[in-house]
């Protein structure tokens, strides 16, 4: 049975947050202003252990609190990468982690003695920045995620659309390359990740030059070297051309980009606006925006998933 309950917590009470990524969590008990009452980080262990970790550092965050604080958190969201069966509460699979098929029931639900919510950590991610962020107030809004990988979410008619087990928004798996693309870790060729994520900019950038640069670094170079240059200006193509179709699919109003390479800040945006522009002749190419989440997109959204109790 899902854990849901689809109303929103008292606006004096507090929420716990935990959000996992691949190689640190965090947590947060936060009140309704966002103010921050405890915090924590962790290394996240690989395998099923991440989630005794996850444990643990709920337990240090409410036991860092007051008596009365204590008694005011209400209830908490821990938001994980991969595939997950929210209805199920099951963790299906992290290829970042190494887990499979845990099962998560109702195990946090009992160490911390209140409700505890169970969501994919992109989804809540693209949701605050969609209900809470840039994309607050419009109902067409796509929210792409920019990291490790990249994926995100889409709202449509002031709905967050979501698939059969809840998994949408992997637009890195779009493939884009189709004659002379890369080997994507999903099995497929081409796909937008192999050539956009910041691991391939990276990648790309020191097959071209032997340097080895991150893709900060590469977007800092931009002006000054050809080649950070041309690996950007081909990263910018790869993800217009998989967001074209969702474009014309959709319609939305306005893409929001998050994650770690959101950092690019105007020489990501300006130019992915450009190259949508160029190739769209039936709809209007969307505004293309930073997302005002940040790398705290994730936590933010667990925490108002947390108070709200729904993606709604
Ligand atoms: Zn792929």
């Amino acid at each position: 049975m899902p854990m849901t309950t689809a109303t929103t917590v008292p606006d004096e009470a507090l929420v716990l947050a935990v959000d996992v990524g691949g190689t640190t969590m965090k947590a947060e008990v936060t009140d309704v202003s966002g103010a921050v009452l405890s915090s924590g980080v962790r290394e996240t262990p690989q395998g099923e252990a991440a989630f005794e970790t996850m444990g643990e550092l709920g337990d240090q965050l409410l036991a860092e609190l007051t008596p009365a604080q204590r008694a005011a958190v209400a209830r908490a969201s821990v938001v994980v990468p991969g595939i997950i069966d929210v209805e199920r509460s099951i963790a299906v699979f992290s290829a970042n982690i190494g887990w499979r098929d845990v099962h998560i029931g109702d195990r946090f639900t009992a160490r911390w003695r209140m409700p505890v919510l169970f969501e994919h950590d992109v989804a809540v991610a693209g949701w605050a920045e969609w209900r809470y962020g840039a994309g607050r107030g419009l109902d067409d809004v796509c929210v792409v995620i920019l990291g490790t990988g990249i994926s995100g979410t889409l709202s449509v008619g002031g709905r967050l659309v979501r698939g059969g087990i809840g998994q949408t928004g992997e637009y890195g798996h779009i493939s884009v390359r189709h004659d002379n693309g890369l080997p994507c870790a999903c099995g497929n060729i081409g796909c937008v990740e192999t050539v956009a994520s910041g691991a391939s900019i990276a990648r790309a950038y020191t097959a071209r030059t032997g340097r080895t640069a991150g893709a900060a670094e590469i977007f800092a170079l931009r002006d000054t070297d050809a080649d950070a240059k041309a690996v950007l200006a081909d990263a910018v193509d790869a993800l217009a051309a998989g967001l074209v179709g969702l474009v014309h699919a959709t319609c939305p109003e306005l893409i929001i980009l998050g994650g770690g390479l959101a950092g690019a800040g105007a020489a990501l945006t300006d130019p992915l606006h450009r190259a949508l522009t160029e190739r769209l002749r039936l709809v209007p190419a969307p505004r293309v925006v930073l997302g005002e989440f940040g790398a705290r997109a994730g936590l933010a959204g667990a925490a108002w998933f947390a108070r709200q109790g729904e993606l709604a």
